[in-house]
């Protein structure tokens, strides 16, 4: 399968990948987590992104494609992948197009998870988060077994530097301005399907299976 989870920040894109890996075995594409794995590293790429990622801006598209360019040309994505955060403007919509193409493997199916301000801004200030396995958490909805300790690989829970109310504002104008035309641009295709995002995590989780087990 060919999918790609939009939605805005705290929708729940991360916690559904999560679920969705468990489930069906396809490679999992998260360019946020790539962006941290690249800022942990002090790689060319994380410097480069590290700015704008905190102050809660988009990180510009040639940098964001050609990351997403090499990780789709490996051989694992010959089998679908699970894009999560990607694309999120029209110019990364449009080089998907091209990029799909090349491996053969084009979109199927584009879930777009929804939620309104309140609910992201709660989401966001309660969300915990593993800086060494990416798991995330959540104060109330999703505890982990021990207070703060990732239940994964046992590390110590973080929160993360860009899910601050000032930042949280800037994302949100860039999902709206950058990232909400995509909507229109996978709906003329035929391939957006909505999922009410103010569900449990679980329900959210049964209508994404709903979604899926059609396409398959
Ligand atoms: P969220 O949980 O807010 O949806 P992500 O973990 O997906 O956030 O992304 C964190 C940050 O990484 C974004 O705010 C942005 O700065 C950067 N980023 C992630 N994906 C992209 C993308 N496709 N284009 C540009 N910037 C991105
Ligand atoms: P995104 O990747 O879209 O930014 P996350 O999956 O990280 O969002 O979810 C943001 C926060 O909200 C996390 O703390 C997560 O545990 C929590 N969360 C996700 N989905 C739900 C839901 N359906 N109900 C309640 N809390 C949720
Ligand atoms: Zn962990």
């Amino acid at each position: 399968m060919n999918i790609i989870l939009m939605g805005p920040p705290g929708a729940g894109k991360g916690t559904q990948s999560e679920k969705i890996l468990a489930k069906y075995n396809i490679p999992h594409i998260s360019t946020g987590d790539m962006f941290r794995e690249a800022i942990k590293n002090q790689t060319k790429l994380g410097m480069e992104a590290q700015s704008y990622i905190n102050s809660g801006k988009l990180v510009p598209d040639e940098v964001t494609i050609g990351l997403v360019k090499e990780r789709l040309s490996q051989p694992d994505c010959a089998n679908g992948y699970l894009l999560d955060g990607f694309p999120r403007t029209i110019p990364q919509a449009e080089a998907l197009e091209k990029l799909s193409q090349e491996i053969a493997r084009p979109v199927e199916i584009v879930v777009n998870i929804t939620a309104n301000k309140d609910v992201l801004v709660e989401r966001i200030s309660q969300r915990r988060v593993c800086p060494s396995c990416g798991n995330s958490y959540h104060l109330t909805f999703k505890k982990p077994q021990v207070e703060n300790v990732c239940d994964g690989c046992g590390a110590s829970l973080i929160q993360r530097k860009d899910d601050t109310i000032e930042s949280l504002n800037v994302r949100l104008d860039a999902y709206e301005n950058q990232t909400k035309p995509l909507v229109d641009f996978y709906s003329e295709k035929g391939l957006c399907k909505e999922v009410d995002g103010l569900q449990s995590i679980d329900d959210v989780f049964k209508n994404i299976q709903d979604i899926l087990d059609e396409v398959k």
